[in-house]
């Protein structure tokens, strides 16, 4: 038996107008070297101005996630040299970041689909070491023959987010970020898309034999840009390492890279010697006291995907389940509010959004923000088959009317002269020709079938082409059946 540990250092690019010390706008895919002063660029002189929106962020990442808030803060100067950085230095915070501890939780959805039958104990939390700020630094390119550079992502605010190595597993690892890329985003604190480089991830992970206490020896793989990535890189770690031990073979500490399309990581280097960064605080920059930050903070705390999941549950009846996946995309979950609000049942609301519409949404390669069909909509829908004005086969034939032509339920129903029969002699009439012509399931149910009931029920709504009133068809049927 091997243990794996698995820690992440996550970077993630605040949603700022503005850069972390200047004040170029940030701005993703503008032209090259097109947001930059000599600040961020690094010429000799540029002198830093906090961002005070930048510190703010943090501090509401800070208290989303339970961290404690340093009272003091400081920015620290972290000395290397790389072409990406021409000042030679970092701006970052080393001895005193912003927020220190703190969780994130996980939950069922989390993890990947085809994991989260198998999962056990999902309420796990994944305590944090720290979170700090940082600047981003600038883009290279690798073109034929030469190295382009782009600055317009230095000096972007980053934070990062560093947990304790006791993610236990790649499906663990992916379900870790994926719930803290929903915190963010719930926070308006990064747009986190992971393939605009906005949430990017280094992975610490370590194979050790069952019962051995100390961790094995840590390979990083660096710079990994999507959820999915990371979990294949740390399966292949795995299983690498733990063949490595088997033979007998010794690890080292190394930092290695992944390669999608081969699916294997490789070697970058071995840590022959430990970084001395020479911190120092910048002189630049003056300490700040976080007093202020935590009350402004404080004033934008969101409802967290938690407690907005629990709270689907209790106020709207909804299942854990349908919770989960409405809570799981703010703007699903903030439709699916807009709509159940005046409902008679939200659920049936509920069952609309996440069958109907996010199948008509996925075939059409359409998110929620710009579907046609709006919460005020769907809910009027939703209530013309509650009030019995329509059957549930008219409902979706009206639905996909007004999925693609954005009229109103009412507005197509009168349209297409739909309306439920609810009329009790011509129900009368078609039941009596289901019964004349099903024998044998109408002698199952008197013999004690009772599921007979619900073919006989079929039968009559298939004769009225989905237009009879379901709930009337029933009671005539039972009524004739028991005579
Ligand atoms: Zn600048």
């Amino acid at each position: 038996m091997y243990l794996v540990s698995i820690g992440l250092e996550v970077h993630a690019q605040l949603r700022t107008r503005s850069k972390m010390f200047c004040g170029c706008p940030v701005e993703f895919g503008a032209p090259p070297n097109s947001h930059t002063c000599p600040t961020c660029l690094g010429l000799p002189g540029g002198l830093p101005v906090m961002n005070a929106e930048a510190l703010r962020l943090t501090v509401l990442t800070g208290l989303m996630l339970d961290c404690e808030i340093a009272p003091v803060s400081h920015f620290d100067r972290k000395n290397y040299f790389y072409p990406d950085m021409p000042k030679n230095y970092q701006i970052t915070q080393y001895a005193r970041p912003l927020c220190a501890r703190g969780r994130v939780p996980l939950h069922d959805l989390a993890y990947p689909k085809d994991a989260q039958k198998t999962i056990a104990g999902s309420d796990k939390e994944i305590r944090l070491v720290r979170i700090h700020l940082e600047e981003d630094v600038a883009r290279s390119f690798h073109l034929e023959n030469s190295t382009g550079i782009d600055f317009n992502r230095a000096g972007t605010p980053l934070m990062e987010i560093v947990t304790e190595p006791e993610i236990s597993s790649p499906e663990e690892a992916f379900a870790f970020l994926t719930a803290l890329k929903q915190i963010l985003i719930y926070g308006s604190v990064s747009s986190a898309d992971m393939e605009k480089g906005q949430l990017r991830c280094d992975c610490n992970i370590s194979v050790r034999r069952d019962g051995q206490s100390e961790l094995g020896a840590k390979i990083e793989i660096k710079n990994m840009n999507s959820i999915s990535g990371v979990r294949r890189a740390l399966g292949y770690e795995v299983r690498r390492q733990t063949a490595a031990l088997e033979s007998g073979e010794k690890l080292e500490q190394e930092t290695r890279g992944w390669d999608d399309n081969a699916g294997e990581t490789f070697l970058m280097r071995t840590k022959e010697f430990a970084h001395d960064y020479r911190y120092f605080p910048d002189p630049d920059l003056v300490p700040v006291r976080t007093g202020v930050l935590v009350q402004e903070a404080r004033a934008r705390l969101p409802e967290l995907p938690r407690a907005k999941r629990a709270r689907f549950v209790k106020e709207y009846g909804v299942s854990a389940y349908d919770a989960g996946v409405l809570a799981n995309d703010l703007e699903l979950a903030s439709y699916f509010e807009t709509a159940a609000k005046g409902a008679r049942r939200p659920k049936s609301v509920a069952n609309w959004i996440l069958n109907d519409l996010q199948s008509a949404l996925a075939h059409d390669h359409r998110s929620i923000a710009d579907c046609s069909v709006l919460p005020a909509a769907l809910d009027e829908l939703v209530n013309l088959v509650e009030t019995g004005r329509i059957s549930g086969t008219q409902a979706r034939e009206v639905f996909a009317e007004m999925f693609a032509s954005g009229k109103t339920a009412a507005t197509i129903v009168q349209e297409k002269g739909i309306e439920q029969l609810s009329d009790g002699a011509a129900l009368e009439k078609l039941c009596d020709e289901v019964i004349a012509a099903n024998p044998k399931p109408v002698a199952d149910f008197k013999a004690g079938n009772a599921a007979s009931l619900n073919f006989l029920k079929g039968q009559v709504m298939k004769l009225s082409k989905g237009t009879a009133n379901p709930t009337m068809v029933g009671e005539i049927l039972l009524g004739k059946l028991q005579k």
